[in-house]
């Protein structure tokens, strides 16, 4: 495997930052992660904008120009030969004696790129089934809505589901309100079939995946609201499913393990899954 690493392209098991990064000291830096599907990068312009915004709320420059990361990104999963699989993008404040003030002077932001294959078959599989949600008082930061590095509670939720017998957190905030999962956008069909989710201004990251849905949503005139839905709501819900480029429309089958409408995937989540890629952007090198 190859890692593009500040300007080079390296063996992946010798991809490295130096010591003093502050992406390492400081959690001071924002990331991507791109869906790869038959050797496209799904959404480039979509993820673009969002890290361009999440550079701009931090004030870290850009480390190379859009059209080159485009070109790296591209040019890593190519290297690698995935086909099926994810791209990741991180970019840091840079290397700088360890000092919480930003560095003076012309310190360059750090860049990483990686790329790995997954089996599309091992997420289809799992949708087929559906997952199992564990739920978490949300207590992170207000800033989720960009995309930081800073993810130990997401850590903590994500590791709390998996030894509850889950596979995905869900937040829950102090007016019972669920955000989003620990790396997902969540929604949930009623009772009287409307899909809702919650809307992205706050408490919130606003998903690519999130946004390609909404447009299949329009597309097919499918009966939607964006607004708070609360844990109540959701136990008492048709079906749940939960969206990120990872693994794309994941349906829920069991919240805290109560089932989810009749404990199988819903229809309408597994029809968003087929249809997922009707909707996409795909860029190649
Ligand atoms: N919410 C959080 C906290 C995430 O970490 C992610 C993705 O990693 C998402 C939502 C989904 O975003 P996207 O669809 O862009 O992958």
């Amino acid at each position: 495997r190859i890692a593009f690493v500040n300007g080079q392209y390296v063996p992946h098991k010798d991809a490295a930052v130096h010591v003093e990064d502050r992406g390492y000291q400081f959690a001071d830096g924002v990331y991507e992660v791109c869906e790869v599907w038959k050797s496209a990068i799904i959404d480039m312009p979509r993820h673009m904008d969002r890290l361009d915004r999440s550079l701009r709320e931090l004030r870290i420059d850009w480390p190379l120009h859009r059209k080159a990361l485009e070109f790296v990104m591209a040019e890593t999963v190519r290297r690698n030969r995935v086909s099926d699989g994810i791209v990741y993008v991180q970019v840091t404040r840079g290397v700088a004696r360890r000092d919480h003030f930003f560095p003076s002077g012309d310190v360059a932001p750090s860049i990483v790129v990686t790329a790995r294959s997954a089996n599309p078959k091992v997420a289809d599989k799992q949708a087929e089934t559906g997952i199992a949600v564990v739920t978490y008082p949300e207590n992170r930061w207000p800033r989720v809505d960009i995309k930081t590095v800073a993810l130990l509670p997401n850590v903590l939720a994500k590791q709390n589901a998996k030894e509850q017998g889950g596979k995905e957190a869900w937040y829950v905030d102090q007016d019972g309100n669920v955000t989003e999962g620990g790396s997902t956008n969540v929604w949930i069909v009623t009772k009287e079939g409307t899909l809702v989710t919650r809307p992205a201004e706050s408490g919130i990251l606003k998903g690519i995946t999130r946004a390609v849905v909404l447009d299949l949503v329009e597309r097919h005139g499918i009966a939607f609201e964006e607004r708070p839905f609360s844990l109540e709501e959701a136990k008492q819900a048709r079906e749940a499913f939960v969206t990120a480029a990872s693994t794309l429309v994941m349906p829920v089958v069991k919240i805290d393990g109560s089932p989810v409408g009749n404990g199988h995937p819903g229809s309408v989540a597994t029809a968003l899954r087929d249809q997922f890629h009707t909707a996409t952007d795909l860029h190649r090198l």
